[in-house]
């Protein structure tokens, strides 16, 4: 609840919220690190990119964006015959203030030929300077997909060196950014955590550095990470990502236990988006961000790119034709069905199910080689029941 608000009267603010959205036309949107309050009012709780992609969907002309200022952008990106609100002006994100278009041109100046591949967590700025986008659930098969074999990838260096460790051939140049509230994570509290609970899956998002990425069961995107452990039948989750993700698993699945590091990972401006704040936004049709044709166009390029690029495991195992593998969990490669013709030959968590055909003995061994959930998750596979179609 909002702070020093009685709950009556969050309910109310909430309440007006609402109907003033629907008066305004308007559709309000959140991350998954906003506060609960906000996640309330919101007709979409979700990570940066889906959002935006939701506001491309969304009839309205109006979006309310309770996030941080590249998120806005992006939306701006993506919709720009509507009116996008950022609901608190101040809510910056350090990593993506980390890399600046002046500062990526000089650096594209030293590595000439060089593709820059640019985490979404950016300014359209940068965007715009890049050749293709990449989200933390995609970036693997983004990465894949670039020609050469020298990649600068920015801004953030843990996505980076987790990238490389997935994708051995290609090189990538790393740019000195990151998230301070992934970065800053305590290994002596990750594994005291573990320690205190040994049967809790752990679960980590890739801004996190190896280190700690080292300790998990699941790595992956925001989305990912709530996917999977509401897919899990284990009882205790260690989450390393921001505990604003914890309060929409909760709702979900009461009856099970979500624990996070002794410091808690709290995302400082995403928090700053209140319902103060979008009632204020609602009422004023400000702060609007608007990102100038000029950049719009080449960042919306980038983002087109990305979007393009199949995330399958034919691109991520460089297997082209019929051969066809599908449920992945957000790139953790957590689970795998292959699948020939329609006929599932393989799903690597069941040891007894072993490729009948070799070329998915090359795919199986090549993700056996990236997983560390094999041995642990139950069978039986939760893809059988819905895979994917070729
Ligand atoms: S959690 Fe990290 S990457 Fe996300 S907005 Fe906050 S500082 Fe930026």
């Amino acid at each position: 609840m909002a702070e020093g608000m009685a709950q009556a009267d969050a309910a109310a603010l909430k309440r007006k919220i609402r109907e003033l959205a629907r008066e305004r036309d308007a559709v309000i949107i959140s991350h998954y690190y906003c506060v609960p309050d906000v996640h309330d009012v919101a007709d979409f709780v979700g990570d940066s990119l889906g959002l935006s992609q939701e506001a491309q969907r969304s009839p309205q002309k109006v979006v309310v964006f309770c996030g941080v200022h590249f998120m806005a952008e992006t939306a701006s990106i993506l919709c720009p015959d509507k009116t996008v609100l950022l609901a608190n002006l101040d809510a910056g994100c350090p990593m993506a203030d980390m890399i600046t278009p002046e500062a990526l041109a000089k650096r594209k100046e030293e590595l000439p030929g060089v593709p820059v591949l640019t985490y979404v967590n950016s300014s359209a700025a940068v965007k715009a300077l890049s050749d293709i986008c990449c989200t933390s659930a995609n970036v693997t098969a983004v990465m894949r997909s670039l020609p050469g074999e020298r990649i600068l990838m920015t801004p953030d260096r843990n996505l980076a060196l987790r990238t490389q460790a997935l994708v051995p051939d290609k090189e990538i140049l790393l740019w000195p950014g990151f998230c301070p509230t992934h970065h800053r994570v305590n290994l002596a509290e990750v594994k005291a955590l573990k320690e205190e609970h040994p049967d809790a899956l752990v679960l980590a998002h890739p801004e996190c550095q190896p280190k700690i990425l080292a300790e998990a069961d699941v790595i992956g995107s925001t989305s990912g990470i709530i996917k999977a452990c509401l897919e899990s039948d284990r009882k205790e989750f260690v989450i390393l990502t921001e505990e604003g993700v914890t309060y929409p698993l909760k709702k979900q699945r009461p009856d099970k236990v979500f624990l996070g590091p002794a410091t808690p990972m709290i995302c400082p401006n995403m928090k700053k988006n209140s319902l103060a704040d979008v009632l204020k936004a609602l009422e004023t049709l400000t702060p609007v961000i608007k990102v100038p044709e000029e950049i719009r166009a080449p960042a919306l390029r980038a983002v087109e790119r990305m979007m393009a690029v199949p995330r399958d495991w034919r691109t991520l195992a460089g297997i082209p034709g019929r051969l066809g593998a599908c449920c992945i969990i957000h790139n953790c490669i957590a689970t795998a069905l292959l699948v020939v013709d329609g006929l599932l030959l393989a799903c690597h968590i069941h040891p007894r199910t072993l490729p009948q055909n070799p070329l998915c003995n090359r795919l199986l061994g090549w993700h056996h080689g990236q997983s560390r959930l094999a041995p642990r998750v139950p069978a039986p596979c939760p893809c059988v029941s819905r895979p994917a179609p070729l």
